[in-house]
């Protein structure tokens, strides 16, 4: 019997139903670019913790990374000058070439009682390519105005600009928090006068942000040891800036550091966490605390949330045959209870 779809087909040329049966592997489909919403959860303990990225943008490795020259550790030059050809080696290890995509991460912790947001990205002081955090944090289902408390690691933009991208207010309940040091320095105009070139941006980008909440009276700088948000611990961690801080955020024995500033390029500073930064307040310091804090967090096995380390920026940090080692989370796509 001769179906009626026979019949049908029959009309039609071979050329044509060649056409209608071929895969559709020859369309043309647009890219559809882009990444799906920049946030990543976990939980430590009771408290629900989300890592939202703010962007990413192309790091400077050849210009920002340095290296002490001298044996006594004073002087500070650029790493291609002292070790011509490290970067680039250290970073061909983890497949990377120049120019790496640096990633700014900013935490934020549901305590059950307070939403608490550590760093806030860069809001418009980077351009395009950041200032994502307030469309990363609704995806992740909150809304701006739910977050109670903001701590910054420290004042430098690619933290605070995420407070008042434009200088307009972006958490309207929140009460900013930044160690005494930090701000004393960063908001004081004589330092602005005395500060390096590199860095008198940063000073702009600083009082333009911070100015909304201190005209609304929501800019408390905190004095090193006093208590915050219960289950969240500032501890200085000196040598990025003047009053730069780490947050210990803890919940039923689970520990996670915040350590903001530590690590710029992953694959050269584990490798060789002796390279500073030419942001460095003191460069000395900060290869001392860099050194410190890796050797505690590879011994006590707490969870670390970087704010440079590829997003999520969330892991452990090892230690093995006397050298460290970024251990990035496993995914988790059901995040709802302590592990
Ligand atoms: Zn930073």
């Amino acid at each position: 019997m001769v179906g009626r779809s026979s019949v049908i087909f029959g009309s039609l040329g071979i050329a044509t139903l060649m056409a209608i049966f071929a895969p559709a592997a020859n369309a043309a489909a647009p890219m559809a670019g882009g990444q799906a919403p920049g946030f990543y959860r976990m939980m430590l303990g009771r408290f629900e913790v989300t890592s939202l990225s703010d962007g990413t943008h192309p790091f400077p490795v050849h210009t920002v990374l340095t290296k002490n020259r001298d044996e006594a550790g004073s002087q500070f030059v650029p790493l291609d000058q002292v070790a011509p050809g490290e970067a680039d080696a250290l970073l061909a290890e983890s497949r990377l070439t120049v120019p790496v995509e640096g990633s700014i991460n900013a935490f934020l912790i549901n305590t059950g009682s307070k939403l608490v947001l550590i760093d806030a990205g860069a809001g418009t002081l980077y351009g395009d390519c950041c200032g994502k955090l307030i469309d990363n944090l609704r995806a992740a289902g909150y809304a701006p105005e739910q977050v109670d408390d903001i701590y910054l690691t420290h004042l430098h933009a690619d933290h605070v600009g995420g407070i008042a991208p434009g200088g307009k207010m972006a958490f309207s309940n929140a009460t900013i928090h930044v160690s005494d040091a930090d701000a004393s320095y960063w908001l004081d105009p004589e330092q602005e006068k005395k500060a390096p070139k590199l860095l008198t941006s940063m000073f702009e980008g600083d009082k333009a942000s911070v100015k909304p909440y201190v005209e609304a009276g929501r800019f408390k700088p905190f004095k090193s040891g006093e208590q915050l948000v219960a289950g969240i611990t500032a501890i200085p961690g000196a040598g990025h800036t003047p009053g730069h801080s780490f947050y210990m955020v803890e919940s039923d024995g689970q520990r996670l550091l915040l350590w903001g500033d530590v690590v710029h390029v992953a694959p050269v500073q584990f490798a060789d966490p002796d390279v500073t930064l030419a942001y460095d307040s003191d460069p000395g310091m900060a290869k001392k605390e860099r050194i410190e804090v890796f050797s505690k967090a590879a011994t006590e096995n707490y969870w670390i949330g970087a704010a440079h380390i590829s997003f999520p920026g969330i892991g452990h940090v090892s230690a093995r045959d006397g050298h460290f080692q970024w251990v990035p989370t496993n995914y988790d796509a059901q995040p709802t209870s302590p592990k």
